[in-house]
């Protein structure tokens, strides 16, 4: 047996997380700047939270709270000069993946100079700002990974910035905050949880320490994914089941990386408009019907744990969760494949895809015109 781990957060789980932890911020500076979207966080609680939280440390903040979802480079950039002028000492990333990556890539740009083609290189003259993440959606794990994944015009698609240290040094995980988080969202959020899971496992970089944490991840989606219907709010419970396998997830990717379906997604994400985690989703079955094909015994494994006899069983709830799937052109599948093909993760995949491969996963996945 062999493998590597490294994951340096420290992390806190549980109500009033951030408030019973308050002291802790102190090691990071007398100032900081709070990095989160336009509304969620404040209504939410998170941002108050971290506000008296920090008022009761003496540590002075300021905000920039224009982050959108699937924050570009120019929109983080924004953020780099707002953390330069107020003299930040560390950034705080309050919101879903979202601020969390801006947080992230904000504390590089404040203290580099760098272009945005030398940005994606991860490699700095300057050791970023620290970070603090406190997500308020249950999916991508943002909290414990080394990523940012932002919006490049450029290359028209989404790229990543990868360093480790944008590990955040603390992650607040407070579920009540996703109590009115409305129901597409919390799908869609669950779903990208599931896909760095699966994704995961089924990686060539997979280990007997990512497996660990991706097969409790699984068993916890198993249970509560089912749950999830259109006409009521998950109780904090469930909340707090979605959150948590959603770190493990994130503890999984931040080992394997992710693999064909994060690749094909950001395609759906970048030129369709659709969520993350949804563009994921509407991968799932496909891919998983595709690495059957030689690796059988890994799937039914995962769809074992996941609380599901077959492959159609498992096609049944994702069919249930996602409701009409989007149409695609048939030229847009071949673009968005020829895509997909290039990206670094797609050659973590078990077994790697072909360009065929991929056009079929797509072809099956979406609806054709
Ligand atoms: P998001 O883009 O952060 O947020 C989506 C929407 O949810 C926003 O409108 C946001 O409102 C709202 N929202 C957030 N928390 C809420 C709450 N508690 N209640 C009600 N509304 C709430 O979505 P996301 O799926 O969490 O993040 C997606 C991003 O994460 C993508 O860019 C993806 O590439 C990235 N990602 C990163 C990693 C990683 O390891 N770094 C892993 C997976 C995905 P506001 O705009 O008001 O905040
Ligand atoms: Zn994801």
């Amino acid at each position: 047996m062999k493998y590597a781990y490294f994951m340096p957060t420290k992390i806190f789980f549980g109500k009033n997380c951030v408030d019973k932890n308050a002291n802790l911020l102190k090691e990071y500076g007398k100032k900081a700047l709070i990095v989160t979207g336009k509304t969620a966080s404040k209504t939410n609680g998170a941002l108050s939270d971290m506000c008296s939280a920090l008022n009761r440390q003496n540590i002075s903040w300021d905000i920039f709270d224009g982050v959108v979802s699937n924050p570009s480079v120019e929109n983080v950039r924004q953020g780099a000069e707002i953390a330069k002028s107020v003299h930040a000492d560390f950034i705080i990333g309050i919101g879903g993946g979202s601020p969390m990556d801006a947080a992230k890539a904000i504390a590089v740009l404040a203290v580099n100079d760098v272009d945005n083609d030398a940005l994606f290189q991860g490699k700095f003259k300057k050791k970023n700002l620290p970070i603090i993440a406190v997500p308020t959606t249950a999916g991508t794990g943002s909290e414990v990974t080394p990523y940012a994944i932002l919006t490049y015009h450029k290359i028209q698609n989404k790229a990543n910035l990868t360093t480790e240290t944008l590990f955040p040094k603390i992650a607040f995980l407070d579920a009540s905050y996703m109590m009115a988080l409305p129901y597409h969202l919390t799908v869609n959020t669950a779903l990208d949880a599931l896909s760095h899971a699966i994704e995961g496992f089924l990686s060539s970089k997979s280990t007997r320490m990512s497996d660990f944490f991706a097969l409790q991840s699984l068993d916890i989606l198993g249970e509560s994914l089912p749950s999830l219907n259109p006409d009521s709010f998950p109780v904090l419970h469930t909340r707090e089941k979605l959150l948590h396998a959603s770190m493990l997830a994130g503890m999984v990717i931040a080992q394997t990386g992710t693999t064909i379906v994060h690749a094909m997604g950001y395609c759906l994400t970048y030129y369709k408009n659709i969520d993350h985690g949804r563009a994921n989703a509407l991968l799932m079955r496909e891919y998983l019907r595709y690495v059957s094909l030689s690796r059988s015994e890994a799937v039914n494994w995962l769809l074992d744990i996941l609380n599901f006899d077959t492959l159609a069983g498992f096609q049944m709830m994702m069919d249930r969760l996602l409701g009409h799937r989007e149409t695609l052109t048939d030229e847009e599948i071949k673009k968005f494949s020829m895509i997909a093909l290039e990206a670094a993760s797609t050659r973590k995949t078990d077994p790697i895809p072909s360009l065929e491969n991929i056009e079929k996963i797509y072809r099956n996945s979406m609806t054709t015109p």
